[in-house]
């Protein structure tokens, strides 16, 4: 089966109550039984079924089910934000006195929440760049984890993930992947060589722009070394699962970041269209990106398909030539910024990526205003950027839209 095929007749769509297409909206807190023994039996995971909510939902594992298909994982588990999934991906491994390696050009969110963990004793040290050069140097006899993004947002470095894997494996850490910009109709980083992916299905997953949510999907083949990684001390029976039941009988659940039902459901119902939107998303960022190259009065338009982009050779060998769906320029000027984004017709200002619908965004004064000047510049935010995420209107339209945008903050200079 291809990519469009598997989202609506993959193994893991299939029975669901009633004989329904899609799987009904369980908006229920919790499960009754006949007998207590039959109870019993459910808590000790002795009998299928479900007992709380917050430790299992049908649609929401219907959810979990189906991107772990897509992912080609082990087990997905489902959050109540992507920042909630990447919160516990981390912790789920880690303990006080461990050390991350991520890319200084990560989303903002999760600069703050490495900047948190300082405060639990987890540490992080950053590279400009996710590549063996800059990695490799890092690590120490405390480091527990690589970290980074497949395709950085804003900045857009892509990461080679088989050779980052092919290099944490050598020094026996994992890799675990945000992959939300890239989305598995790019690329399936479990299948490189990562040992977790995370994604904040809020943005492409979801795709309408209608729910917050996160999942994590582990693919089981990294060998844990118990006695190195302390947190999971305690789960060496399950092997390479170790993982997943760690995360889900322990970490996620005792947390409480379980995700809605009904945001389990939008989301099922958004994995339908996402190879279709993806598929035009692509086709317009490039067309658009092309366009603004062209356009006088702005500068450093960034897309992955672009002549000269330094990541085209990888973007051709990881995504199939692909470039995703965020576009960033420069306007010359805040003012100048400001003033493009207030004459824009049909293009939101909303900070949000991923949605049907074209969104753009000033970057340094909303997403990055806890950074410094420093960390907003490695992740690709000057005072004058502006950040587009391109959805599904016809390209000419969007192209129109700039065009005009641009002149009217010409003549405003
Ligand atoms: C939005 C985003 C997040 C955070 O996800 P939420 O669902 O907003 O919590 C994490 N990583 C990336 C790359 C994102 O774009």
């Amino acid at each position: 089966m291809d990519f469009n095929t598997k989202l609506l007749h993959g193994k893991t769509v299939k029975d669901y109550p009633y004989n329904a297409t899609i799987p009904a909206i369980s908006q229920v807190t919790a499960f009754q039984y006949e007998s207590a023994e039959e109870q019993e039996k459910v808590f000790h995971h002795k009998a299928a079924g479900y007992a709380y909510s917050r430790v299992g939902n049908p649609t929401v594992a219907a959810f979990e089910q189906r991107i772990n298909e897509l992912e080609g994982g082990n087990a997905a588990i489902a959050c109540s934000s992507g920042m909630s999934a990447i919160t516990l991906a981390l912790l789920n491994m880690l303990c006080a006195g461990d050390e991350i390696i991520a890319g200084s050009g990560l989303y903002g969110g999760s600069i703050d929440l490495f900047e948190d963990l300082t405060k639990f004793g987890i540490t992080t040290r950053y590279v400009r760049h996710m590549t063996v050069e800059e990695i490799e140097p890092l690590i120490n006899e405390h480091t527990r984890v690589i970290y980074g993004e497949v395709i950085g947002n804003p900045g857009l470095d892509v990461m080679d993930i088989k050779a980052v894997s092919e290099l944490a494996h050598s020094y026996g850490l994992p890799l675990i992947t945000d992959a939300t910009t890239a989305t598995p109709y790019l690329v399936n980083p479990l299948k490189l060589g990562a040992n977790v992916v995370v994604h904040s299905s809020s943005k492409y997953i979801n795709g309408g722009g209608n729910s917050i949510s996160g999942v994590i999907i582990d693919g089981a083949a990294f060998k844990w070394d118990f006695d190195k990684f302390k947190a999971l001390d305690g789960y060496r029976k399950f092997g390479p699962l170790a993982y997943t039941v760690r995360l889900r009988t322990d970490i996620w659940e005792n947390l409480g970041s379980c995700l809605s039902p009904f945001n389990a459901f939008m989301n099922t119902v958004g994995l339908d269209t996402l190879g279709l939107r993806m598929e035009r998303i692509c086709s317009n960022a490039d067309k658009l990106a092309h366009a603004l190259e062209k356009m006088p009065g702005i500068s450093d338009v960034n897309y992955l398909t672009l002549d000269g982009n330094p990541y085209k050779e990888l973007v051709d060998k990881q995504f199939g030539g692909k470039g995703g769906g965020i576009l960033t320029f420069r306007a010359g000027s805040k003012e100048r910024a400001f003033k493009l984004l207030d004459s824009l017709k049909y293009v939101t200002r909303a900070s949000n990526i991923g949605d049907v619908r074209t969104l753009a965004i000033h970057p340094a004064s909303t997403l990055y205003i806890r950074s410094t000047t420093e960390q907003r510049e490695a992740a690709g935010v000057y005072d004058d950027t502006i950040r587009i995420s391109v959805g599904i209107e016809d390209a000419d339209d969007l192209i129109g839209d700039f065009s005009d945008a641009i002149s009217k903050s010409d003549c405003w200079l």
